[in-house]
């Protein structure tokens, strides 16, 4: 399929500009899955497509990246609100999350990923169970996703790494390459050393990177100085983990030195700033690791703590919550804010060919209405790209060159059947953990 996006208002995505660059009337041409020409349509080369779109009052971008999440959670959607980590954890979340079956993860991986196109995701990196059922789901869509099969252990016994491992192996390029996996070690204080030890020689023999939740909230950076008498970047330094690619996920709680830390070993961080709002967990200290040289992402958390997957929300509270802190509204620029949701989180997924709309990258791009009551007059686009555009203004969503979101209608998946099947799970799930 050869795809031309025409009259359309480009912004080719940040690698290290300042500025996020804007290319009035402007031409993308796409072939099969790469982008073979975006820039100015009047130094367009010639090209036959078979698809034209036109972008007349849209801005094209590169698709978002959300980094952390546990998408099948969709079925335990605001379940547990106003309670504190470990209480929602041990009395709302865990009780039921043991009814979950490879059926219930099927569709609510389906719901999430449905929520993401809607909202411009086009990839994402999933930490959960039933990861079968989840990589399915994906291959089906034709959504982008680094998925990793999440491993609890306190007791030594790793059980839960072996089916990671058969996971990560069966499953490693699959779906013509647009699933990559990861080995996911839970967090420090749900995992023994032995079996973070043993997580990380996987990871190295499997080649692919370590996915972890890392100084979530005060209680756990208290809890790991008492196990291990460090703090978690420390104790994951120590044992080498640092030198394999790693996507640490909260960091709420990472102290200077660890900051330092994971600047120089180009750790990649996962800032979800509604999920550590509602839970109460605190503030990440985003502007500071910026200013050190750290690898910010974005990511929405699963839903039960957030209470969507809509990531605009997220580039908006990312640098609103800074200046709040710091008191200075000239931290965490759009620029950085737009790199954070897009090309920083493509490169953590082990892309160099993702998260900008440039000639030979892969074909992942959203388009956005700017002509509506709440972006007019479009007088500072950067402003009004992180500020003022709504996730709801997403009007297509294109994967690896294919259209799967386009003006209310998803091309894969059969939304009125996915929301029947949903809502039949989650009440399925709800009765038989005694909550109805
Ligand atoms: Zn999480």
């Amino acid at each position: 399929m050869r795809t031309r996006i025409s009259s359309v208002l480009l912004t080719p995505g940040v690698d290290r500009e300042t500025h996020i660059p804007f290319i009035p009337d402007a031409e993308i041409h796409i072939d099969g899955n790469r982008i073979v020409y975006a820039g100015k349509a009047a130094d367009a080369p010639s090209f036959a497509a078979d698809k034209e779109i036109d972008g007349r009052g849209r801005l094209a971008m590169p698709g978002l990246c959300n980094l952390h999440t546990h998408t099948a959670m969709t079925l335990l959607r605001s379940i547990g609100s106003d309670l504190p980590l470990d209480r929602w954890l041990t009395e709302a979340i865990w009780p039921l999350e043991k009814f979950l079956t490879a059926d219930a993860v099927t569709v609510g991986t389906e719901l999430g990923m449905m929520e993401m196109l809607r909202f411009g995701t086009t990839s994402f990196n999933d930490m959960y169970f039933q990861m079968d059922s989840v990589a399915q789901a994906v291959t089906d869509c034709g959504m982008r996703a680094m998925l990793g099969y999440g491993v609890i252990d306190f007791d030594e016994s790793c059980a839960d790494l072996l089916p990671g491992i058969d996971f990560a192996e069966k499953w490693n390029g699959a779906a013509d390459g647009r699933i990559r996996v990861n080995i996911a070690p839970h967090s420090e204080g749900a995992t023994t050393r032995k079996c973070m030890e043993r997580s990380l020689e996987e990871a190295k023999r499997l080649n692919v990177a370590i996915h972890l939740h890392v100084d979530e909230t005060q209680k756990d950076k208290s809890g790991c100085l008492e196990r291990r008498g460090m703090t978690a970047a420390s104790y994951m330094n120590e044992m080498g983990m640092l030198d394999q690619p790693v996507i640490a996920a909260h960091c709420v709680w990472l102290s200077d030195e660890d900051i330092a830390l994971f600047a120089e070993k180009g750790v990649t961080i996962v800032h979800n700033p509604i999920s550590n709002l509602k839970l109460a967990s605190g503030v990440a200290p985003i502007a500071k690791m910026l200013d050190a040289g750290c690898k910010v992402a974005l990511g929405t958390d699963g839903v039960a703590s957030n209470n969507n997957l809509n990531l605009w929300e997220e580039m908006k509270l990312m640098p609103m919550l800074q200046k709040g802190t710091t008191l200075d509204p000239t931290v965490v620029s759009p620029a950085q804010v737009l790199r954070a949701a897009t090309l920083t989180g493509a490169e953590a997924l082990g892309y160099s060919d993702l998260g900008l709309l440039k000639p030979g990258y892969l074909a992942d791009l959203i388009l956005v209405d700017f002509r509506t009551a709440h972006t007019c007059p479009w007088n500072d686009p950067e402003s009004d790209l992180i500020y003022a555009v709504q996730g709801s203004d997403v009007s297509l969503t294109m994967v690896d060159g294919k259209v799967l979101y386009e003006d209310g209608r998803f091309t894969t998946l059969d939304e009125k059947d996915i929301l029947a099947r949903a809502e039949k799970e989650a009440q399925r799930i709800l009765e038989a953990g005694g909550r109805k």
